[in-house]
């Protein structure tokens, strides 16, 4: 009934003292003798988490079972619904769970977020106790690569009214003369600043969808026959599941602010979708682990994984396309482009070896430059990709703007957005000192 819809579900982990350090969590669950527990608890923040859209909510609830360890490894999952379900599947008595409030919120009016009361709510541990956070992460990484598509696709309907607006704003004149003599002034899309903010947020959306369809790639791979194919979609897939959540919601939340400076004042008022886009995008940044635990866990959990084999075989397979396109003239730039941002990405991945093990607080300071690196260096890669077959069909004769188009928005991302990745080595490779030298309370 989840599947298809009938019922909804929800997840709750946050509590009032607790958000990302969730070895903190106090709701508890005791036994009850015949294969259930009761839970009791409070929870906060929980998307969906009460509404009469659908006829039951199963919530999945993170929980320390009386007498478990402190800590994370105390913490156990339970699936516990609004409505209990008699044995011939109908809805049984409400459960003792309720919501006692809804939060009013910057953003994602759609979405009812919730603080839940447990009051020995009955339910049923989701695989053994103290393995919770483990089962919670099959949810979880699944719901990261969602929400990086969230952020993307906000930042693309953001880039979409912000077209629609510029063709239709008539300001000013065209540095280059009028463009629209008969009228009183020229559509704003002639400008060349409102072009950069268009063509910047295009070409992130574009980047990012190509990368997006690369993963859902290495997610079906995961299951290919062939075992080594499997193996290393699964490194991917675990390597890159933090850098697409935080690098797109970042990045959706750029497109959608340059999307309301495209519109001017009038993006700012609620005449235009600009600013629902802008509101909506920025929880994405927060929720599901904060952009800054993802570069954490990249740097500190990802890179050293299985001895890291998954960024080898990331920088091995970038290395080959390099050797095998470098003589492709017509999209040189974007080799050239791949190349020296691949380049940076394992500078930046040796100052960490080097200087992260000596002193940890190197390791946090260095870690969002080092997950911007590798968000260029993806887009790089996906970005060289639609170049070649762009360029393949356009030699093949073929007059369809889309791919004119197509290497005209790739030549601003190789042209205006991948040298960022060099100031961002720059920064990392300054190290933890300028951010930890001052105590907290000159602050
Ligand atoms: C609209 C909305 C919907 C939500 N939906 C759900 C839901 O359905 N289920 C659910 O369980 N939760 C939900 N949440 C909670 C959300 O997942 C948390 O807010 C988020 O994980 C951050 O936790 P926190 O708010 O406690 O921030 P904190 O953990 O207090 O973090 C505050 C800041 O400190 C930083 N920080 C914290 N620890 C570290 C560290 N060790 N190193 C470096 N930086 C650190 C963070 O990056 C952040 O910038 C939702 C929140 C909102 C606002």
């Amino acid at each position: 009934k989840m599947t298809s819809g009938e019922w909804t579900g929800t997840m709750n982990l946050t509590e009032p003292q607790c958000g990302t350090d969730l070895g903190m969590v106090r709701t508890k669950a005791v036994p009850n003798g015949d294969g259930s527990y009761s839970i009791t608890g409070q929870k906060i923040w929980i998307s969906a988490g009460e509404h009469d859209f659908a006829d039951n909510i199963i919530h999945t609830v993170l929980a320390r079972v009386e007498g478990a360890v402190p800590g994370i490894k105390g913490l156990s999952l339970f699936v516990v619904p609004k409505f209990l379900v008699n044995e011939d599947g109908s809805l049984g008595e409400r459960n003792t769970l309720e919501c006692a409030g809804l939060e009013h919120k910057m953003g994602i009016h759609g979405n009812a977020t919730a603080v839940m009361q447990y009051d020995g709510a009955k339910g049923w541990l989701i695989g053994e106790e103290g393995r919770g956070m483990n089962n919670m992460f099959v949810v979880m990484n699944e719901a990261r690569l969602g929400t990086g598509l969230q952020g993307l696709a906000i930042g693309t309907a953001a880039y979409q009214a912000a077209v629609e607006f510029a063709k239709d704003r008539l300001q000013g004149r065209s540095l280059t003369g009028p463009k629209n003599p008969d009228g009183p002034a020229d559509p704003i899309i002639v400008h060349p600043d409102v072009r950069r903010m268009l063509l910047e947020a295009r070409a992130f959306v574009e980047g990012g969808q190509a990368f997006i369809l690369w993963t859902a790639l290495q997610a079906d791979l995961e299951k290919s026959e062939d075992e080594a194919a499997a193996t290393k979609a699964k490194d991917y897939m675990g390597l890159l599941t933090p850098v697409l959540k935080a690098y797109l919601t970042d990045k959706g939340f750029h497109a959608a602010s340059l999307a309301m400076q495209v519109h001017g004042g009038s993006g700012y008022t609620e005449h235009f979708p600009a600013s629902q886009y802008l509101r909506d995008a920025r929880i994405t940044m927060i929720y599901e682990g904060t952009n800054g635990i993802q570069a954490l866990d990249l740097v500190g959990r990802k890179l050293p994984a299985a001895g890291g084999r998954a960024i080898m075989s990331w920088f091995g397979d970038i290395d080959a396309f390099v050797s095998e396109n470098n003589g492709n003239e017509a999209v040189k730039p974007f080799i050239d482009g791949l190349a020296d941002a691949k380049k940076k990405l394992q500078d930046g991945t040796m100052w960490l070896m080097q200087n992260g093990m000596a002193n940890p607080d190197n390791a946090g300071a260095a870690s969002t430059d080092y997950l911007n690196i590798f968000g260029l260096t993806a887009l790089a890669y996906v970005w060289a990709q639609m170049a070649i077959a762009a360029q393949k069909q356009i030699d093949a004769g073929s007059t369809d703007p889309f791919y004119a188009t197509k290497l005209q928005t790739g030549r601003y991302f190789v042209e205006r957005i991948l040298p960022d990745a060099a100031a961002h080595l720059v920064k990392l490779k300054t190290g933890a000192d300028v951010l930890m030298a001052m105590p907290a309370d000159a602050f």
